[in-house]
């Protein structure tokens, strides 16, 4: 296996070169060159395994540059007990006759971003020193992927972490998580402005080649490829488990739905890549907030992102993104894998600030199974409290926007599966509007928000930026 760029400009190179990369060297985003296929009866023998054992399996199609046992040692680490608090990993709790709860919040910073970074995070050591090389991770988080990366690197040989964050657009249990930790290779980094201003930063510092040579710097923001793999891992977790109860003779081709809280486009990217491997998804469903311009390319055919002005500090934080990078992978496909006519796509987005896929519009919908909504503030509220007055479960903000969309798109005999993208205690005000219920931090991460916090302030300065890593970079 080996991937290439969407823009046609990079050789093909092997999944443990990518795992460095993330960008490609043309500017665009790296892809598999072919996408594996898997019959239904190839996912049916995936039944009886357990998480570690079907994330080796997943990722053996991928990273065929891995040794096999090695993979499973990776996997066995990523996925432990010692990490991830529920025994089966990612456990699905119905709410309702037809919709459940993927969990994939039970790793250390209660939040899916764990499920491929945990991975990551195994693989790039590995890698590393099987290279002797060193790696300056910058990434740009909107809170989530900063504290998942970060919890995944810490004290690892070889490797630092520069974390921009947007200042003052994160929660407090978001900060105290990321800005407690004491670890020499951690550095968080609080941006004036919004998350796309952290991203530009990032891209900017990646797209000088010059410098990103010599300071050996990498991502794992969700552009990732290596993250993209793992998160394919429990899509066909998630089918597996949905379909259990299912007559045996009827599993094969069974049909499910999956509604995704999105952002930046990665996760419900990797479910895209699953269905097109063989998954039986029937719906992929974006759930947006009210930065919505996924929504509105799903409707429209018309990708228009919109500027930080423009993208509103909502309720549901990680998912405030107006300019989802990923998407340009999942175009890459809807325009028949084509470099050039996607190439074209992105000039036009350069010289009009849209791209206009009217003309692919019903293959969207078709062919490609995506349907979208929007959730807003007053939604959230109201879907936390009436799933909570229900069944006793409190949701987050994310999952909420998932639930209050995927109950508009459920349809008579195809189970709805949503994934659930944080635990509620990460947003506690949500909670307490919505329910009256007062949510304390989990007992394992007790005293938290009294810890000293690390971080050093800087202004949307390239410069600075640039400065700042040079003097702290770790070196081979
Ligand atoms: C990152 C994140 C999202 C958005 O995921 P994308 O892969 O960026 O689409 C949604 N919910 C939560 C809680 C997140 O941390």
């Amino acid at each position: 296996m080996k991937f290439i760029s969407t823009r046609g400009g990079m050789a093909p190179a092997p999944y443990s070169a990518i795992l460095l990369e993330g960008l490609a060297t043309d500017g665009g985003l790296v892809v598999p060159e072919t996408v594996p296929q898997l019959s239904a009866a190839d996912i049916e023998a995936l039944r009886g395994l357990s998480y570690p054992e079907l994330a080796t399996e997943i990722l053996s199609h991928y990273a065929t540059d891995i040794p096999r046992e090695d993979l499973a040692a990776m996997c066995a680490a990523a996925y432990s007990a010692e990490k991830f608090v529920a025994e089966e990993v990612v456990p699905l709790t119905a709410i309702d006759d037809q919709i459940t709860l993927v969990g994939l919040s039970e790793g250390p910073t209660l939040a899916f971003k764990d499920m491929a970074m945990q991975f990551l995070g195994q693989a790039l050591e590995y890698v590393l020193a099987r290279t002797d090389r060193s790696l300056n991770i910058i990434g740009a988080t909107s809170g989530d992927t900063g504290s998942a990366a970060e919890y995944a690197l810490r004290g690892k040989d070889g490797i630092a972490v520069f974390m921009l964050s947007p200042q003052g657009r994160m929660s407090d249990f978001q900060r105290a998580q990321m800005y407690s930790l004491t670890d020499d290779n951690i550095h968080n980094i609080a941006v004036e402005g919004v998350f796309d201003d952290c991203q530009n930063l990032v891209k900017e510092l990646s797209g000088d080649l010059d410098f990103k040579r010599a300071n050996s710097l990498g991502t794992v923001n969700s552009i990732n490829l290596g993250r993209i793999s793992a998160q394919m891992v429990y899509y066909f977790w998630a089918w597996l488990r949905a379909t259990d109860g299912v007559a045996e003779a009827d599993r094969a081709g069974f049909e499910v739905s999956v509604t995704v809280p999105s952002g930046n486009f990665g996760n419900i990217l990797s479910g895209h890549l699953a269905k097109v491997m063989g998954l039986p998804i029937r719906h992929l469903v974006l759930a947006a907030n009210e930065n919505n311009v996924l929504d509105e390319f799903f409707r429209t055919g018309i990708y228009a992102p919109r500027g930080s002005a423009e993208t509103y500090l909502t309720s549901s934080p990680s998912m405030d993104i107006s300019k989802a990078s990923n998407i340009e992978r999942f175009i890459f496909d809807l325009l028949g894998r084509d470099p050039e006519r996607l190439s074209a796509a992105w000039a036009e987005l350069d010289a009009t600030g849209r791209i206009d896929l009217t003309a692919e519009l019903p293959r969207l919908q078709s062919e490609f199974g995506f349907q979208s909504g929007t959730s807003t503030h007053a939604d959230r509220v109201a879907t936390i409290r009436d799933v909570h007055a229900a069944r006793g479960i409190i949701i987050d903000p994310h999952t909420s926007d998932g639930v209050k969309v995927a109950r508009e798109h459920v349809e008579p005999g195809v189970p709805m599966l949503v994934l659930e993208t944080a635990k509620p205690e990460k947003f506690p005000e949500i909670v307490l509007e919505a329910t009256g219920q007062q949510l304390g931090i989990p007992e394992h991460l007790a005293g938290l928000l009294e810890l000293p916090q690390h971080v050093t302030e800087m202004a949307d300065d390239a410069a600075q930026l640039r400065e700042f890593i040079a003097a702290r970079a770790v070196r081979a």
